[in-house]
């Protein structure tokens, strides 16, 4: 049973708005409805799925089994061209979200389930929709720590942007967004490596997760390139690569010259260091595993909102800042502050939401232990330097 203490609502102030607004299993209607939008969020125990509606709406849920799934008629319902029909969710309690119009008068609404305890529906109003809770068999039990990492600070601008807006301050104003958001559920603790704007050494960094023996390690930048139209968000773990486009992306974070980055993989001794225990600790294997969950959550929510979201897929290479972390530890380039439309993004608060909430959802899917394929952009497997 989940407790009602546990049962930790999305949205403030949900649980007045149930008890004042909720009726099951619909509300009567004559006219008809459009089904606007279809979103979910997950967590470690419950996913919530809403279903927004243009108006009230009289609808009907059904279970079925082999596969389990979990369907919703919306009667005299239109679904709207322009709305994501098709969710892959693929975490412990939800395989994908499927919506269509069955007949005229019917949207269809289906919930793939995977393993179910619980389900509760609520239609609300104000805005009009449907919000359905699955709750799961995972229970994480044990208090989870993250420690995320804004890129640059103080002196260090990071990247500045056409219109100079500076990596620092963006990539600050989204660690402390998702700090908010994953502080809420109760068995995470969350510690920025700074929340303020000062500056950091990168070896100190993932010191400071060692130090709080963190479960995971996020490290937050904005990315830049001089092809102004460079665009698009990557997620990266550390490894060897003489991937040039990588090879750059490193260097600028690690604030050397490519040429410098070029020849720091030579030298066998120091790398053989630097790298020798992330094949024994199987902490690349998991942050390949974080990498994958964080950039697919980001260009899933993206790609709902704006249009021209690019997948630049998840890489790696050699970025000091994730050297010596004794956890799955990842690097995310949330857009290119180069990129004039992009960094006009990068300024938005809704756009920083936004991005704090897809990484929130990726590492909640990470930690909730969901299948997942993992792959990884370019061709080939991932190579260890000594193989
Ligand atoms: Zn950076």
């Amino acid at each position: 049973m989940i407790s009602k203490k546990k049962y930790r609502p999305f949205l403030p102030g949900l649980i007045v708005l149930i008890s004042l607004l909720f009726v099951l299993p619909g509300i009567s209607v004559a006219g008809s409805t459009d089904v606007t939008d279809i979103s979910y969020w997950s967590y470690p125990d419950y996913t919530r799925v809403v279903i927004s509606l243009s108006d009230t709406a009289e609808f009907i849920k059904k279970r079925l089994s082999n596969p389990d799934r979990l369907y919703f008629d919306i009667r005299a319902g239109r679904i709207r061209k322009e709305i994501k029909t098709n969710l892959p969710v693929g975490n412990s309690m939800l395989k994908a979200i499927r919506a269509g119009q069955f007949d005229e008068g019917t949207v269809r609404v289906v919930l793939d389930l995977e393993k179910v305890k619980d389900v509760k529906v609520i239609s609300m109003e104000d805005p009009v929709r449907i919000v359905i809770d699955i709750y799961g068999h995972t229970v994480v039990s044990a208090r989870k720590r993250i420690v995320i990492d804004a890129g640059h600070g103080g002196h260090d601008p990071g990247a500045v942007g056409p219109k100079k807006l500076y990596e620092k301050d963006v990539v600050l104003d989204v660690a402390l967004k998702l700090q908010k958001l994953l502080s809420r559920d109760p068995n995470i603790e969350v510690f920025l490596t700074r929340d303020k704007d000062v500056f950091i050494r990168l070896e100190e960094r993932t010191a400071i997760a060692n130090s709080k023996n963190a479960d995971l390690f996020v490290s937050v930048h904005a990315n830049a390139s001089p092809n102004r139209a460079a665009k698009g968000i990557e997620t990266y773990f550390l490894n060897w690569t003489d991937d040039e486009e990588a090879m750059k992306v490193a260097a600028r974070e690690n604030q050397i010259s490519l040429r410098k980055m070029k020849k720091m993989l030579g030298e066998r001794d120091v790398l053989d260091v630097m790298l020798g225990d992330l094949k024994r600790e199987f902490k690349r294997d998991e942050s390949v595993k974080l990498a994958n969950y964080i950039q697919k959550a980001m260009v899933a929510d993206l790609t709902r909102n704006y249009n021209h979201i690019v997948d630049l897929k998840v890489k790696w290479a050699l970025f000091y800042v994730l050297f010596g972390a004794k956890m799955p530890s990842v690097l995310v380039e949330v857009s290119f502050i180069s990129n004039p439309l992009e960094e006009r993004l990068l300024s938005r608060e809704a756009y920083r939401n936004e991005l704090a909430r897809s990484i929130a959802e990726g590492i909640v899917k990470y930690m909730s232990g969901s299948p997942e394929g993992q792959t990884v952009a370019g061709v080939g497997e991932i190579r260890d330097r000594r193989e």
